[in-house]
């Protein structure tokens, strides 16, 4: 069986080297977007694929897809969902964080920055370069820590300090990066996952607040798991 593997999250990698070892021919595909990103082993494709009617042409090389990519690549899920009428597609999407009754959830950035304005003077921002700049104009003029993989391509205010680095992260570290730079609140996805959760365990202690921005809705009537061993799993069955 071939297998389409649509990627760029950790679990797409695991998923990539357990369906190896099972000897399933798979193909996993990046966008691109980060200049040197983790590259899942067996084979791989990097790029879009042209909207939907580019995905629907390129699936004649394939006999079933996996939608393994981030919880907040709503184009891309919603294209495969859309192309993949005549082949089995599977979504993988790992569990967002284990909520904190404390913590402010709203449902776009734009929100989570006015929030976030009104809850702190020091915000680290999480989110990624491509959401930072719904945040300018709440958070402009403040003294934001601004944490990202890639540098934007936007200009980021002057009052603004941008860290760029990949995760896994651990505890030690958060709490050290945000004490010294004394923030009082984060905003994050509600991205899920072990890379980056040590941000929210750092941040539970008197004077930090944090807002999540919810997860955009999963597509309509596509089976889905949460788990890399359940998707194997599937796949097995396809297969
Ligand atoms: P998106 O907005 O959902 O997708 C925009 C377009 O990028 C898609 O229509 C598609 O272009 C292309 N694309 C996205 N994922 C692709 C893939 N795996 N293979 C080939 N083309 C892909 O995506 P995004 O939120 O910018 O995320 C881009 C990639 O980064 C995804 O693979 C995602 O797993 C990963 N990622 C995203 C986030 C996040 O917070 N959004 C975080 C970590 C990792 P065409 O229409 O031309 O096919």
């Amino acid at each position: 069986m071939r297998l389409l593997l649509l990627g760029g999250t950790s679990e797409a990698r695991e998923l990539a080297a357990d369906l190896v070892d099972a000897g399933i021919d798979v193909t996993s595909s990046l966008a691109g977007r980060v200049a040197r990103p983790r590259l899942p082993v067996g084979k791989v494709r990097i790029g879009g694929f042209g909207g939907v009617d580019g995905l629907r042409a390129a699936l004649a090389d394939y006999d079933a897809v996996v939608d393994a990519t981030h919880p907040f690549a709503q184009g891309m899920t919603a294209n495969a969902a859309a192309a993949c009428t005549d082949l089995p597609l599977l979504r993988l999407a790992r569990p967002g964080w284990e909520p904190d009754p404390s913590w402010h959830f709203v449902d776009t950035h734009a929100q989570a920055a006015v929030t976030a304005a009104s809850l702190g003077g020091r915000p680290f921002l999480t989110v990624g370069r491509q959401e930072l700049a719904s945040f300018v104009p709440a958070l402009g003029p403040l003294p934001a820590l601004a944490r990202v993989v890639d540098v934007p391509t936007l200009d980021l205010p002057p009052a603004w300090e941008l860290l760029t680095s990949r995760g896994p992260y651990g505890l030690d570290g958060e709490l050290l990066l945000m004490r010294r730079h004394r923030t009082d609140v984060l905003v994050t996805k509600d991205s899920g996952g072990s890379y980056t959760g040590p941000k929210l365990e750092a941040a539970a202690r008197p004077g930090v607040a944090v807002v999540v921005v919810r997860r955009p809705p999963a597509p309509a009537g596509v089976r889905t798991v949460d788990e890399v061993a359940d998707a194997v799993a599937r796949v097995r069955e396809l297969a």
